[in-house]
C-alpha cells in the first residue's frame, strides 16, 4: 500500500508527477470545500506536501490526526506552524543549501543594478533618452563595505561571492558565528551605520519582523542601499517608502515584499529602487534540486523512518 499523502499548493509539474508516482497523493488545492473535506478524509493522510509558500498552519495540522511528517518545498518555514507539529509528534522537512547558489548570486545581481543603475539605464536607452543626454553617474561596488543581516546558508554565500569584489564585509544576527573571518556587529542599526550595502538574508517570521525599522534606515543614511531577498515581513515598509521617497537612503533592491504580490505604489515611479517577483532561487536548475530535495525527504521518511533534511 502506498502511503497517503495531502497536497497543499500547487507544486513544480515534475515534483507532482514524481509525487504521485510513489505515493497516493490527493490535492486539497483541488477541492471545493477543503474543509468538508477534510473533516470526512482527514485521518487518511500520514503524509503533507506543501511549499514555503503556502505552508501548514495549526488548523490544518489539526485537521490531520493520522499526520506523522511534514514535506515542505522552499527553505522558509514561517508559514508552518513547527509547534503543532512538534507537538502532535510530527516531523518537518525544507530544503535549505540547494538554493544557496542563487539566492546569493541574485543579491549580488540586485546590489550591482541597483548601485549602478543597470534597470534604469535599460529603461534610459528604451525610452530614446540617450540619444537626448547622458546617463547620470552612478556608485562604485567593489572595494565598499557590505553588511550581511543574518549570516546563515545564504548570507555565508553571498558573503564569499563579495571577495571578488574585494569587499569588506560585516554582519548581525542573534549570536556571532563562530569560525568565520567577517566581523560581528552588536545590532542591524550598528551595522546599517558602518554599511555601503545592507543585505538581509535572515529568517522570516515574527521575530525578525519589521527588524529593519525606520531607525535602521536612518543608520544606513543618503548613501547607503539597501538589498533584500529575505522576506518582506523583516523590511517596515512604510518606513522604507518614506526613506526612499525623501531620498534619505541612496536605493533598494527588493525581491521580497510585505504583501506580495502587492507592491507600493509609490516605489512604481523611482528609478533607485529595483523589484523583482520573488524569484531568487526561481531558476530552473535550483527549483529542480529542491523538488528532489522533497522527494528524497518523503522517500527516505518512508522508508527508513527518518528526514534527509529534518527543520531542527
Ligand atoms: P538560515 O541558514 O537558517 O539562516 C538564517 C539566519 O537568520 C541566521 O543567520 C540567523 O542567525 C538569522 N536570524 C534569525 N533570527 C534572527 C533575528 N531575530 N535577528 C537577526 N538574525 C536572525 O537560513 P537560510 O537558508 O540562509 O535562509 C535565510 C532566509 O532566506 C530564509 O528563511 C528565507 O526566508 C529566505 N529565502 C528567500 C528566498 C527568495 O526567493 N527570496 C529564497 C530562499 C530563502 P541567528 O539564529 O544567530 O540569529
Amino acid at each position: 500500500m502506498k502511503p497517503r499523502l495531502l497536497q497543499h499548493g500547487r507544486l513544480l509539474s515534475s515534483l507532482e508527477a514524481a509525487i504521485a508516482a510513489e505515493f497516493d497523493v490527493h490535492p486539497l488545492w483541488k477541492e471545493a470545500d477543503p474543509q468538508a473535506f477534510l473533516a470526512r478524509h482527514g485521518s487518511e493522510f500520514s503524509g503533507l506536501v506543501t511549499s514555503a509558500r503556502v505552508g501548514a498552519d495549526a488548523a490544518l495540522i489539526e485537521a490531520l490526526p493520522a499526520l506523522k511528517v511534514i514535506a515542505s518545498f522552499g527553505v522558509g518555514y514561517e508559514t508552518l506552524d513547527l509547534e503543532s507539529a512538534r507537538r502532535r509528534g510530527v516531523v518537518v522537512s525544507n530544503t535549505p543549501d540547494v538554493l544557496n547558489d542563487c539566492v546569493a548570486d541574485l543579491a549580488f545581481g540586485l546590489l550591482i543594478d541597483v548601485a549602478r543603475g543597470i534597470s534604469a539605464a535599460d529603461r534610459f536607452v528604451r525610452r530614446g533618452d540617450w540619444e537626448r543626454g547622458i546617463f547620470p553617474l552612478t556608485t562604485r561596488v567593489s572595494g565598499k563595505r557590505l553588511g550581511i543581516l543574518g549570516l546563515g546558508r545564504i548570507g555565508q554565500t553571498i558573503a564569499r561571492r563579495s571577495a571578488g569584489f574585494e569587499m569588506d564585509v560585516r554582519y548581525h544576527s542573534r549570536r556571532p558565528v563562530p569560525d568565520v573571518p567577517w566581523t560581528y556587529e552588536a545590532s542591524a542599526a550598528s551595522l546599517a551605520e558602518w554599511a555601503d550595502f545592507l543585505v538581509v538574508a535572515c529568517a522570516g517570521g515574527a521575530a525578525t519582523r519589521h527588524l529593519v525599522s525606520a531607525e535602521v534606515l536612518q543608520s544606513l543614511g543618503p548613501d547607503g542601499f539597501l538589498i533584500n531577498i529575505a522576506r518582506g515581513s523583516v523590511v517596515d515598509e512604510r518606513a522604507l517608502v518614506s526613506a526612499l521617497s525623501e531620498r534619505r537612503i541612496a536605493g533598494a533592491a527588493l525581491d521580497v515584499f510585505e504583501n506580495e504580490p502587492q507592491v507600493p505604489q509609490e516605489l512604481l515611479a523611482l528609478d533607485n529602487v529595483v523589484l523583482l517577483p520573488h524569484i531568487a532561487s526561481g531558476t530552473r536548475e535550483t527549483r529542480q534540486a529542491m523538488a528532489d530535495l522533497v522527494l528524497a525527504n518523503l522517500r527516505s521518511y518512508f522508508t527508513k523512518g527518518r528526514l534527509e533534511t529534518p527543520i531542527a
